[in-house]
C-alpha cells in the first residue's frame, strides 16, 4: 500500500530485513556497493538497482541501514555529486534504521524536510537474529502521521514498534538503553569475578541476584559465566550475540550525546573507555559479555 521502498545497505542486518519484506509481498529494490551483498540479496529474491539513485528515484519510501551516520548523511546530501534528497520525489518518506548519533539524525531530518521530504529515525535492537526472524523492536522518532506511515512496514520486519517522540527520539532511546545495557554488563561481570574470589559459586550468585535488586539483563538472560542460563554466549565461548565492536560503537555514540548535551555522567564514558579498549582486540568479534574474561585475566 505504501509503494516502493529502495532498501539502502544490505548487509548483516539489511538483508535479512530486506528479505522479510520482499516474503511479505512488499514491493522493494536493493542498493549495496559491495558486491557479496548484492548476490545474496539477489538469492533472497530481492531485486537489486545498480545505483542507490536509480533506487531511490522512484521510491515512496527510501530505507537506510547503513554503517553509521556518515554514511547516512553523505548518502542524503551526496558527496561528488546530487545526493538522493534531490533525486528522489517529492515527499519522499526517508526511513534510517541505521544506529547513529542523535544530532546526526535530527540533521538528517532537518536537510529532509528542507529538500521537501519526510523523515522517520527507527533504529532497532534485536540483533541478526532478530532481523532474521523479523522479531526486531524499532525504536520510532517521528512526526505522529509519519509514523502511521512506517508502522504497516516496520511490523512486516520487527515485533514491537515503539513511538519515542519526535526526530531524532529513536536514537535517543537506543543509545540510552545501550549506556545501560553496557554498564550493567561490567558491573555483572566485576561482581562474577568478585564472586569468584571470595569463594562464591557462579550458581549462588545467580540465584541470588537474579531474584534479588541486582536482576537485569546482563545477568538473567546474557549472564557472562557458563552454566546459569544455558543460551547466554558464555556457553559457546563468547560467540555472538552481540559483539563487542558493536557495544562499543553504541557507546560512543552515548558519549557523544552525554557531552552534547552536558549531563555529569561517569560510568557511561567509563563503560565506552572499557568497552574500546575491549574491542581494540579479539573482543571486537566476541560477545560483549566476554568482558568478564579481560577482568579475570587482569586479576591478581
Ligand atoms: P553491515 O556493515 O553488515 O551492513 C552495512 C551495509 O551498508 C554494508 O553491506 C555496506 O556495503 C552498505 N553500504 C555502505 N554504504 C552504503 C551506501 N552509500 N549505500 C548503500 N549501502 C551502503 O552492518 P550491520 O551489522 O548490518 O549494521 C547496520 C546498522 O545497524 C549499523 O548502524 C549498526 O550499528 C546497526 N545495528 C546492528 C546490529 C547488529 O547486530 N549487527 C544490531 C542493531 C543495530
Amino acid at each position: 500500500a505504501t509503494g516502493l521502498i529502495a532498501f539502502l545497505g544490505l548487509g548483516h542486518m539489511g538483508g535479512p530485513m530486506a528479505a522479510n519484506l520482499i516474503k511479505a509481498g512488499h514491493d522493494v529494490v536493493g542498493y549495496d556497493p559491495v558486491p557479496a551483498a548484492v548476490e545474496a540479496a539477489l538469492a533472497h529474491g530481492i531485486p537489486m538497482a545498480s545505483t542507490a539513485h536509480e533506487a531511490a528515484a522512484e521510491a515512496a519510501v527510501v530505507l537506510t541501514m547503513l554503517p553509521s551516520g556518515k554514511h547516512v548523511l553523505d548518502a542524503y546530501r551526496g558527496v561528488d555529486g546530487p545526493g538522493l534528497l534531490s533525486v528522489a520525489k517529492p515527499n519522499t518518506l526517508f526511513l534510517d534504521c541505521s544506529t547513529i548519533n542523535v544530532d546526526e539524525a535530527r540533521e538528517a531530518a532537518v536537510i529532509a524536510l528542507e529538500a521537501g521530504h519526510r523523515s522517520v529515525d527507527a533504529p532497532v535492537s534485536g540483533g541478526v537474529v532478530g532481523a532474521e526472524a523479523g522479531t526486531l523492536t524499532f525504536m520510532v522518532g517521528a512526526l505522529p502521521e509519519d509514523f502511521e506511515t512506517v508502522k504497516p512496514i516496520l511490523e512486516l520486519m520487527g515485533k514491537r514498534i515503539v513511538h519515542c517522540g519526535d526526530h531524532g527520539a529513536g536514537q535517543a532511546a537506543k543509545v540510552c538503553n545501550n549506556m545501560i545495557l553496557g554498564v550493567s554488563m561490567i558491573a555483572v561481570a566485576e561482581a562474577f569475578v568478585l564472586g569468584e574470589k571470595l569463594g562464591l559459586t557462579h550458581q549462588a550468585l545467580f540465584d541470588v541476584a537474579s531474584n534479588a535488586s541486582g536482576q537485569c539483563w546482563a545477568l538473567t538472560t546474557n549472564c557472562p559465566v557458563p552454566g546459569p542460563v544455558p543460551t547466554s554466549p558464555a556457553n559457546r565461548d563468547y560467540q555472538p550475540g552481540f559483539a563487542g565492536a558493536l557495544m562499543a560503537k553504541d557507546l560512543r555514540l552515548a558519549v557523544n550525546a552525554l557531552e552534547s548535551t552536558g549531563v555529569a555522567a561517569e560510568m557511561g564514558p567509563l563503560a565506552s573507555r572499557i568497552y574500546d579498549a575491549f574491542a581494540a582486540g579479539e573482543g571486537a568479534g566476541r560477545d560483549f559479555s566476554g568482558i568478564i574474561t579481560e577482568i579475570r585475566d587482569k586479576s591478581v
